[in-house]
């Protein structure tokens, strides 16, 4: 459960690298995903590209390949994107490759932190204006980064802030690696405590930046974890979360080598990109918001629910544990009186008893001014009861950052009108749960 807020700090914005890049400055193109409306294409990067696009992006500016390999390696694996710190290029060399490939893309808006400062929540202003968020959480034994994979989100359900504004466009694959490697960066330069009350020794070592594993020190560290369960629907994104994965999961200095096993990719249940990523031959565990295991209520909470109902979806699911052996996460807000209900953690225990699977129950954040508020503990734990009686592993989720606009799309629902008065922190009226920043 939700830590009782040790401290609340709005800290001053501060860029990736660099200052953001005005928007008019960035070339103009159509958003693929998103049909029917013209935004701003964020500029290529390093990390929009594997290893072989990268030699033929170098070759093109007449460099030989192996410059490729030494600017992976500077960001990869040393976390440097600043290439005044690469000093085994020449210098003419360094800005014109830096210029090229390592554009700023996301400028760090507003920083809240809780939990003592092992939980930050950073939005992210984009080169066009779209608002992101991402959180990093430090626990005793792993580091986790919650990334967003749109700016806004399609999927229209209707306790949700980010859905009710709609999807403003799909983030490329470089803005969604930016995140992690921002959270990287932080971990490897020591700017993220540990548990208050906890010392240690600096933990695994890794290299330079990344010396310190996930763990009780509150000295440098590395991210361990990655989910995708901020903002948007990452299926709905497909192609860039796909190349986001392997740039977060391959080693340095193709990506940044956070194993596959700890990378989840969460979803509403678009079923046919379900399968898809089940023949990838990735081995990143997949986490479907179910919410209700009846198509009646389903089709409310999670209208994508009326074009792939309850059964396909966990088809779709069981498939993807037989083919990657990983157990699936089943996300399930529990809504007061709305999804609550004794018979319904029995008939989600029918559904899921035997197979592949965990739940994960995530207390509704409660915003004001909302209908939807967090179900009663007691009804809570008697759903737990039923579900763990019948054999299905089942844990309460973990939401910290909830007292920092916890729920993914809040601290960027907050910032519309924050833009205009940019030190008062604005009242939110969000209706969305949190996805439950964990893990
Ligand atoms: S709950 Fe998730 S899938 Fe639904 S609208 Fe919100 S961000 Fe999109």
């Amino acid at each position: 459960m939700a830590k009782a807020i040790e401290s609340l700090q709005l800290s001053p914005a501060e860029p990736v690298r660099g200052l953001a890049v005005p928007a008019e400055t960035v070339l103009a193109g159509s958003e693929p995903g998103v049909p029917g409306k013209r935004h701003v294409r964020p500029p290529r990067h390093l990390a929009d590209l594997d290893l072989a696009e990268r030699r033929a992006a170098v070759a093109e500016l007449g460099q030989p390949g192996y410059r490729a390999d030494q600017l992976s390696r500077h960001y990869f694996a040393r976390l440097t994107d600043d290439p005044a710190d690469m000093t085994d290029l020449p210098a003419g060399v360094r800005a014109e490759l830096g210029g090229a490939l390592l554009p700023p893309l996301l400028t760090a808006q507003r920083e809240l932190e809780c939990d003592g400062g092992t939980t930050r929540k950073t939005l992210w202003r984009a080169v066009d204006g779209a608002f992101v968020e991402s959180v990093l959480m430090r626990y005793p034994d792993r580091v986790t980064m919650c990334v967003s994979s749109q700016a806004g989100c399609g999927m229209d359900c209707p306790f949700c802030a980010t859905g009710q504004a709609g999807l403003t466009r799909n983030l490329s694959t470089a803005e969604i690696v930016t995140q992690v490697f921002a959270g990287a960066r932080a971990m490897a330069a020591g700017a993220v405590p540990g548990l208050p009350g906890r010392s240690g020794g600096p933990g695994r070592s890794g290299g330079p930046g990344r010396s310190g594993g996930p763990g009780r020190s509150g000295g440098p560290g590395r991210v361990s974890n990655v989910v995708f369960m901020g903002m948007g629907e990452p299926l709905a994104n497909y192609r860039s979360v796909l190349a986001a994965v392997r740039r977060i999961t391959d080693p340095a200095p193709a990506g940044l080598g956070i194993s596959q096993r700890s990378v989840t990719v969460s979803t509403v249940g678009l079923v046919p990109a379900i399968r898809k990523l089940a023949a990838e031959d990735l081995s990143v565990r997949l986490a479907v918001s179910l919410h209700a295991p009846d198509d009646e209520l389903r089709d409310e909470l999670v209208p994508v629910n009326r074009r792939w109902k309850v059964a396909e979806v966990l088809d779709a699911a069981w498939d993807y544990a037989a083919a990657t052996g990983r157990r699936v996460s089943i996300e399930y807000a529990m809504i007061r009186d709305i999804n609550d209900h004794a018979w319904r953690a029995d008939r989600l225990a029918g559904l899921l008893a035997g197979r592949l699977a965990h739940v994960n129950l995530i207390p509704l954040n409660p915003t004001p001014g909302s209908k939807w508020t967090a179900s009663d503990p007691a009804v809570a734990a008697e759903f737990l009861d039923r579900l763990a009686a019948r054999g299905v592993p089942v844990t309460v989720r973990d939401t910290r950052g909830t007292q920092i606009d916890g729920a993914c799309g809040q601290l960027a629902a907050s910032t519309v009108p924050a833009r205009a008065e940019p030190d008062r922190r604005a009242s939110v009226t969000d209706r969305r749960p949190s996805r439950g920043h964990d893990r």
